[in-house]
Parts: structure tokens; sequence; C-alpha cells
């Protein structure tokens, strides 16, 4: 048998690989040597793409300490580059708010790589850069490394006893896994979210709090403008902003089809940011922090994360596990959590010399019980909001969120509807010409609470994996049908 390169290989210099690795080397005292490996070049780590470091860049206060109480990592000026008061929902006539999460920062995505690259050598970490990986090393039912090519066409081919896959939502490690296992290999075209934003300088024009407010990150539904999505004016200081939007490939041929339109994602953006009246004369940042990160696409994975992390040798994390919220598709928080509770279970595992499915398997659990067991439930209310046209979003945030319903969204839990009584005569009259949305809501709060409970009975081993799994899909299948989606 050949001997490992390295105890851990961690594919995908990004957000996710990068708090992993710093995570591994902190919970592990630095006793292993870990190697990062990614397609860019030193100068441009956690470059998404060739267009830059896509993302609206917002994440909440809540995951930024999480990260600090759990490995004495803080981050801070230049690479949080402004702070907000929350996230702002804006129904589509901009009638009714709702707000989102507590504080939160805004990040410059270009400028964080650099700093968490050069914390994570200072830890011990190695680099792999110019590097992409193509497929994992196979045998016996075990991941037992990496290979790839570097920019240059050589072969790169390096062993491992523990492989991490974080190369983000078009993973090939993942899609291609020569192994049995119980991760999933795919996810449904219609779980990604096409998205893409524009970093702008601007003017101010009119005051309207409800297009741009420094304090907030604001989130606008409106099924024209970002059809089975969201679009985004996200505040970078006065006169700076991060805006976009996300749409589901299907609501918009359907709204394309419609409307006797052809608007792919650029369109769409650049009717979102015209139809701004806060946002005159915008241009694109001429400084070194934003250079070659002004525009860009990517894709977002918004469905529940992949239901196992982990198999023999092999673990997965961030956009690779789909772990974007459905609901939001912010990935930053996941990614965050998950790359904590990685570096820790893969350090013990590594320790005990188990880094088999079994000894991997406490990320699986210690991720759905911290993080994860909402997810499924935002899946069906999202899968169930995509259906809604404006009409019914305006109607249902003015009439049927109560108080306490929007005090659970602000914690980031799955509304109620307790004021929907569907069991009272006057309120069925009332509603009448909205009752179908009135049941909609209704069965989402109802079918949350069943997958919650689920999700919180994950099993605590592998061997109860198939019975649990089979009742969440059941579950699930049961929302898709009714929904029609
Ligand atoms: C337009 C847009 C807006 C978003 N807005 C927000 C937001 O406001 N808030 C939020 O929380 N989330 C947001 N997200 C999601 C968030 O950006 C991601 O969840 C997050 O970046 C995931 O981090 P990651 O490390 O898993 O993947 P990535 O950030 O994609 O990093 C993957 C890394 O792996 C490297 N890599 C990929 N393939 C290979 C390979 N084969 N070999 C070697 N290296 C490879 C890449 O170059 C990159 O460095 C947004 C996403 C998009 C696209």
């Amino acid at each position: 048998m050949a001997e490992p390169d390295y105890d851990v290989i961690i594919a995908g210099g990004g957000m996710a690989g990068l708090i992993t690795a710093a995570s591994l080397a902190i919970f592990s005292k630095q006793n292993f040597r870990i190697l990062v490996v990614d397609r860019n070049s030193e100068d441009e780590p956690g470059k998404k793409t060739s267009h830059g470091w896509i993302c609206g860049d917002a994440v909440s206060k809540n995951s930024i300490d999480y990260l600090a109480k759990h490995t004495g990592i803080v981050y801070g000026k230049p690479e949080i580059e402004h702070e907000v008061d929350g996230v702002l929902v804006y129904s589509p006539d901009h009638k009714t708010k709702v707000l989102f999460d507590g504080k939160g920062y805004m990040l410059n995505r270009k400028l964080l790589p650099r700093r968490q690259v050069e914390d994570a050598k200072k830890r011990g970490v190695e680099f792999a850069f110019n590097v992409t990986v193509e497929n994992v090393i196979a045998e016996d039912g075990w991941v037992k490394g990496v290979v790839g090519r570097s920019k240059s066409g050589e072969i790169f081919k390096k062993r491992a006893r523990l492989v991490i896959d974080a190369t983000g939502s078009a993973s090939l490690l993942r899609s291609r896994l020569p192994i049995n296992t119980k991760i999933q290999r795919e996810i449904d075209r219609d779980d990604i979210e096409s998205t893409g934003r524009y970093i702008y300088e601007f003017d101010k024009g009119a005051e309207d709090q409800t297009y741009f407010d420094p304090r907030y990150a604001i989130i606008h539904l409106d099924q024209y403008l970002a059809p089975g999505g969201y679009a985004w004016t996200f505040p970078k200081g006065e006169n700076k902003v991060n805006i976009g939007l996300g749409y589901q490939k299907k609501a918009l041929e359907l709204r394309n089809k419609r409307f006797g339109r052809s608007d792919g994602l650029n369109e769409l953006i650049d009717q979102y940011v015209a139809s701004n009246p806060v946002i005159k004369n915008p241009r694109f940042p001429k400084s070194e922090a934003d250079k070659g990160n002004e525009k860009g696409n990517w894709q977002v994975p918004v469905r529940r994360p992949n239901d196992c992390l982990v198999t023999n040798g092999y673990a997965i994390v961030g956009d690779a596990a789909w772990m974007p919220r459905p609901i939001d598709a912010g990935g930053i928080g996941p990614a965050i959590y998950a790359s904590v509770i990685l570096g820790r279970v893969a350090a013990e595992a590594l320790e005990a010399k188990d880094t088999s499915e079994a000894g991997l398997w406490k990320y699986n659990v210690e991720f759905m019980r911290n993080y994860g067991y909402p997810m499924a439930s935002f899946e069906v209310l999202r899968r169930y909001l995509q259906t809604l046209p404006n009409d019914d979003i305006n109607y249902g945030m003015k009439h049927f969120l109560s108080e306490e319903d929007i005090s659970l969204i602000t914690q980031r839990r799955h509304p109620k509807f307790r004021n929907i009584e569907l069991l009272n005569p006057a309120f069925l009259i009332r509603v009448a010409s909205k009752l179908e949305l009135a049941k909609g809501l209704k069965y989402t709060a109802e079918k949350s609470e069943r997958l919650i409970e689920i999700n919180l009975s994950f099993p605590e081993k592998p061997e109860g994996f198939e019975e649990w799994h089979k009742k969440l899909l059941a579950e699930l299948y049961e929302a898709y049908q009714k929904f029609g989606n």
C-alpha cells in the first residue's frame, strides 16, 4: 500500500475550503499535514470564475461570531467592507417589509481569501495553486487521493488519508465519485438558481429607502424582475452597492413566454438596476480592491444540503454539498458552520486513525443538529413561493404574516402562519379570494414541523441512514407532487 503524501487534501480553496483548512489545523494543534489544492493562482485565491469572486457578499454577524467563538479567527477591515443592521425583504409592491436576520457584514470577497490563505499558512497549511482537480483516486471502496492537472499540463496525483471536496457548486469530484456511497451525486436543474451581480458606485437620485438604504441589505421579491428567485440591493457604503439577482430557469422561461420577451440574466439585472430610482449614473469602481470583480454570473444550489456529507476517506462542504439556504441562497453562513464542524470532526477522526464513513459520520450529525435541520422545510417553502404570482406574494406578506411569523423569520425559522385559521368560517369568508394561498402557506408550515422532526432524528450511525432517508424523501415527495414541481 502506497503511503499517503498528506493526511488531508482539501480540493478547492474558497470560503469553505480555507475555513476548513484553518479549523482542522487549529483543532488538531497543527498535528497533521494539510494541503489545499486550488485552480487559481496564488495572487487570486478564492476566485470563483474568470469573472471574479461572484457573490452578494452579505453574511450575518451570527456566522462571523460563530467562527470567532470556535476558532478564534476574527475578520476586520479591509475584508469586511461595510456593516448593516439586517436584511429587509420587500414585497413586489414595496408595501410590506420583513426584517430577516440581525446585524451583518458586507465582505470584500476578493480580499478575504488573501487573508485566509496567509492565516492558514501561519498554521502550517500547505498550498498547491494553479492545479485543477479532476477526479479522486479510488481503491477498494475508499477515496485515497486526488488526480488533476497543473496549468502547464502536468499530471498532479497525490494521496491522502482524507479528501475534502470544497470545489463549489460545479464539483466534479462529487458527481464523478466512483465508489458506492450514500452521498448524492447530482442535483435537479430546478434546484439551481442562475445568479449574477454588479458592484457599482453611483450618484444618489431619489430618496427612497425601499430601493436603497446604507443600513440594510435589501431583498426584492418580484416574479417579473427575478422569476423564481429574488433581486438584491446590498449596500457597500453610502454610494456603493452590490446589486444583482437570481432566477430559476423554468420560471424565467414561463415569464418570458407570457410577456413575449427573451431576457437572460444580464438583461434582467440591467432592468433591475434601471428600475432603481436611487441609483443614478452607476459605474464600476476603479479601486484595486474591486478590480477584476466588477461584474459576473454564477450558479447557486438552493436545495437542502446533500443528505449525506461523508463516505470512506471523503467529505463534502460548502456549495459542493449544496449548503446555501434554499430560501435566500445564502451560502457563506452555512459554509462557515459546516467548515468549523468538519475541521473538528476530521481532526478527531485522523487522531483516531479512522477516516471511514463511520469515523466521519459525526460531521453529518453535528451539521444537521446545529444548522441543517430546517433546510428541507425551507426547500419546501421555496418551491411553494416559486409558484406564486406577485399579487399573491403581496397579499400573503400583508395579511398572513403575524408578528410571531416575522419574529421567527428574523431568527431564520419557518413561519407558522398561525393567523391562517382554516377552521374559522369568518376567516374563510374574509379571505375567500385567496383561500388557495392561505391553504398553501399553512401546508408549508405543517410540513415544516414534520421535516424538522425527521431531521432532528438524523441517525447517529450510518446503519440507520437508509430508513431515515426513506422517511425524509416520502415527506418531501408528497410536497413536490402537491406543488407540481
Ligand atoms: C451571484 C451570487 C450571489 C451570492 N450572494 C451571497 C450572499 O450575499 N451571501 C451568502 O451568504 N452567499 C451568497 N452566495 C453564495 C456564496 O457565494 C457561496 O455559498 C460561497 O462562496 C460558497 O463557498 P465555497 O467555498 O463552497 O465555494 P466557492 O466560493 O465557489 O469556492 C470554490 C473554490 O474551489 C476552486 N475550484 C473549483 N473547482 C476546482 C477544481 N476542479 N480544482 C481546483 N480548484 C477548484 C474555485 O476556484 C474556488 O477557489 C452567492 C452566490 C452567487 C453566485
